[in-house]
């Protein structure tokens, strides 16, 4: 499979107001023709500029019209075509991104990438013949390494990010809107904008501060010249990056802090990602370090073609942000796709609509038996059993007749719509007003077939009980997987056919039928502008002056680079002639050599200053975390002591990170209940009834009860026939009882002491077992009173730290 190079071209602005009154010099200059870019340390006149190749070069006079015609258009068209594709504008704040993608109104030469691919995308589905399009929108931003949908009912909702083996990294719960034209998506896209901005003044935020990402979906059905359909799929991905500069020298702290920290992680992993995939030693591609970089994991390495536009200002006090976004993007270029056309993908919705709209057809036309459609045949009637000769044919002629000249007017009224922009509801309106006149010719049809109506479909599909409730239950199916293509389409895959197929088709609900059949109709959109020969040649011209730009490209960039080869093989007629070439080349030669000794220079200055950046957010993350480890200490003696959050460190060991997720699962808030040591002489208990539960009690101080099982407990304690007594039995004083059993034992037993157990738990029951006085008497204390004592207090509550 062809592998190509992520495209890379860098766009200047113009010096702006502030950095004019700042008396600022301009350091960065182009040469368009080569595409070179150029940038001169400021302060450093007998310093050569750094010098910089891309894919092509936009200066301060150049416009966002020639740019997208140049390079972007032939992205744009293979996307239409069945390749996925992403743009993406890198750079440092107020370097002119947002002016790249979104762009402006006047002049209308400025208006941005995102507007210009809808009209591109539009204007090709509008050409194209024999294709149908599905087009569906949507629009994301992440902020704090958190997804939110702009277009969704909730722009505040995190969204996860999933991978799935056939449709690789997909965001759930994305919101997906269909769209039939230009002014459609561009409402999308103002709708995302504005929940954008809202957002960001409510929280007294800037744009720049997260990355956006918007998403055009296509699918595209075409029948080729030999009859046969094929069914494919593009994505085109138009990304707004968030301000590259280095955001931790500002100072920031807490919440700002933590800002800057994730839009420099994810901003780094991107930059990671590009080295790894550069260097191609390294077999670990850190893709999963941040979610943009696992986002964009296809346009970068992956299967599909991208553009980044890498946006600068001029200005000599934003040279280091200029130079570090010309290495960014120069080390870009050499990252390699493999992109190729998405055939026949698995998750289709047009293939489901297609397959719908096709058995509502043979609903309407009344062919049920051969539409695949399951009926339910009576026993021993064959599938194409005999149909109702006589004037039904004629019949079924002129339906198919008056049907095919609803389709016709359909067609034309939506080609009229799309040409004219005309508005959503006076499509509507002829419509309805189409498929008015439709059911009054169709009625007036059937009215003379009723009769022999119910007998047809019997015939073809035995008798049905609830007809009418089951078409529409299908309906509400069908309109379900249409909800799910604008309200959110991955994992809520329904298949249309299946729904189908268990209908029983008898008589049919012409009006449902229909109504279903124009909604999906007016899903797609393609060829209603197949026969505008104007439209038709702007777009060939559109074309030749991309590919001839990259004819141009291609020479420049091969004159570039055999420089020097030509000329040591060149021929000289004399030896001076040799001579002053040769001595031409050394200069050049001597000039990189000192260009690349200050290269390195420079790159080790910037690794320092990197690495100085580093670490004062390290530092400054150090003192977030202190200040919060302080606020959990002193909070933690204030927690209920029962509570497994009154130890932090216990906490602690029991959080695991989620590395799929990025975030900490912590465990359950739990509040412990302790158990009390028995009440009654353990002899009275019943011992098998809660043996674990008294040991337990005994060596681990405290135990963890549910609800229930307290209850169980107590109801257990009141059972008992001395229940009454519990606090008396508690603090009744133990000892003479012991004693007077002890003796008594004694009496009994002789003098042969009970053999004890060293270190062995202790139970109820043994706790009671007298002591022998005569061990003592010889200063053996085998388990001291001391150790008794302890096992006794063990009974006091306390939280096991
Ligand atoms: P970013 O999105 O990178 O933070 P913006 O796109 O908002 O920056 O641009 C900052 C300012 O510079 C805007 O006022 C914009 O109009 C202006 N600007 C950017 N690029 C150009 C350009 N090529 N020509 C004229 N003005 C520009
Ligand atoms: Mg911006």
């Amino acid at each position: 499979m062809a592998s190509e190079s992520v495209r890379v071209v860098v766009r200047c602005r113009p010096l702006n107001d502030r950095e004019k009154a700042l008396n600022c010099k301009m350091v960065v200059s182009v040469d368009t023709s080569r595409c070179q870019c150029f940038i001169q340390k400021p302060g450093t006149t007998e310093e050569p500029p750094k010098q910089f190749t891309f894919d092509g070069t936009y200066f301060i006079s150049h416009h966002t019209e020639e740019m997208y015609n140049e390079i972007a258009y032939p992205l744009v068209e293979g996307v239409t075509e069945g390749y996925n594709g992403t743009i993406f504008a890198y750079g440092q704040t107020g370097s002119g991104k947002s002016f790249t993608m979104q762009g402006v109104v006047d002049p209308p030469s400025q208006k941005g990438v995102i507007p210009r691919a809808f009209d591109h995308v539009f204007e090709t589905i509008q050409c194209a013949e024999n294709a149908k399009f599905l087009v569906r929108a949507s629009y994301l931003e992440i902020y704090r390494e958190e997804i939110r949908d702009l277009l969704g009912r909730d722009t505040k909702q995190k969204l996860e990010l999933k991978e799935h083996p056939e449709r690789g990294i997909y965001v759930r719960d994305l919101s997906m809107h269909t769209v039939h034209s230009v002014g459609e998506c561009e409402r999308v896209m103002e709708l995302g904008w504005k929940n954008r901005s809202v957002g960001y003044t409510l929280m007294n935020k800037d744009s720049s501060r997260s990355h956006s990402i918007f998403t055009i979906y296509l699918e595209i059905f075409n029948t080729d010249a030999d009859g046969e359909d094929h069914l494919r799929a593009g994505k085109l991905n138009l990304v707004d990056l968030a301000g590259s500069e280095r955001q931790s020298k500002t100072g920031a702290t807490g919440d700002r802090l933590q800002e800057a920290t994730k839009i420099n992680l994810s901003l780094s992993a991107l930059g990671n990602v590009i080295s790894a995939l550069v260097d191609g030693r390294s077999r670990h591609i850190p893709y999963r370090d941040s979610k943009l970089t696992r986002l964009l994991q296809d346009s970068l390495g992956g299967n599909t073609r991208t553009l980044m536009v890498a946006c600068l200002s001029p200005a000599d006090n934003n040279y280091e942000e200029s130079l570090s976004t010309l290495r960014y993007a120069n080390r870009a270029k050499s990252i390699r796709n493999v992109p190729r056309i998405n055939e026949d993908p698995k998750d289709a919705l047009l293939r489901e609509y297609r397959e719908e709209i096709r058995q509502l057809r043979a609903l309407i036309s009344g062919q049920l038996g051969s539409t695949g459609i399951n009926c339910h045949q009576p026993e021993g009637t064959p599938a194409n059993g005999p149909r109702p000769q006589s004037n039904t044919a004629d019949v079924d002629a002129e339906k198919e007749k008056i049907k095919r000249e609803y389709e016709e007017k359909l067609a034309r009224v939506q080609v009229e719509f799309s040409a004219e922009q005309e508005s959503r509801a006076k499509l509507q309106e002829d419509i309805a007003a189409l498929r008015a006149s439709y059911e009054t010719k169709l009625s007036s049809l059937e009215r003379p077939r009723a009769s022999r109506a119910d007998k047809t479909v019997e015939q073809f599909c035995g008798a049905s009980a609830e007809p009418a409730d089951i078409t529409q239950d299908m309906f509400k199916e069908s309109e379900g997987s249409l909800d799910d293509s604008i309200a959110g389409g991955h994992g809520k895959e329904r298949s249309v056919s299946d729904t189908v197929v268990v209908a029983t088709p008898a008589p049919v609900d012409q009006t449902h039928v229909l109504e279903r059949l124009q909604q999906l109709e007016q899903e797609f959109v393609g060829g209603e502008q197949a026969r505008n020969e104007e439209l038709r040649k702007r777009r060939r011209q559109r074309k030749t002056l991309a590919s001839q730009r990259k004819k141009q490209l291609v020479e420049a960039l091969s004159h570039a680079s055999d420089d020097g080869e030509s000329v040591l093989l060149n021929v000289y007629d004399s030896i001076q002639e040799e001579v002053h070439a040769k001595s031409r080349l050394l200069e050049s030669t001597q000039g990189k050599l000192k260009a690349a000794r200050l290269e390195i220079r420079d790159l080790q200055a910037e690794f320092e200053a990197e690495r100085d950046d580093y670490l004062v957010t390290i530092r400054r993350l150090e003192q977030d975390t202190q200040l919060l480890q302080g606020i959990v200490e002193r909070m933690a003696p204030l927690m209920r002591r029962d509570c497994n959050y009154s130890n932090p460190d216990r906490v602690r060991k029991e959080a695991v990170w989620d590395e799929e997720g990025g975030v900490w699962r912590l465990p359950a808030v739990l509040v412990q209940k302790t158990a009390l040591p028995a009440a009654v002489p353990p002899a009275a208990v019943n011992s098998t009834s809660r043996p674990t539960a008294r040991t337990n009690s005994a060596s681990d101080s405290s135990e963890l009860f549910t609800e229930e099982e307290e209850e169980d407990r107590y109801k257990e304690m009141l059972d008992r026939s001395d229940s009454e007594n519990i606090a008396s039995n508690y603090f009744r004083v133990k000892r003479p009882i012991q004693l007077l059993a002890g003796e008594s034992k004694k009496s009994l037993a002789g003098t042969a002491p009970p053999r004890r157990t060293s270190g062995s738990a202790s139970s109820g029951t043994e706790a009671l077992l007298p002591r022998p006085f005569r061990l003592e008497s010889l200063g053996i204390l085998p388990i001291t009173v001391k150790a008794r004592r302890k096992r006794s207090k063990a009974h006091v509550p306390c939280d096991g730290t």
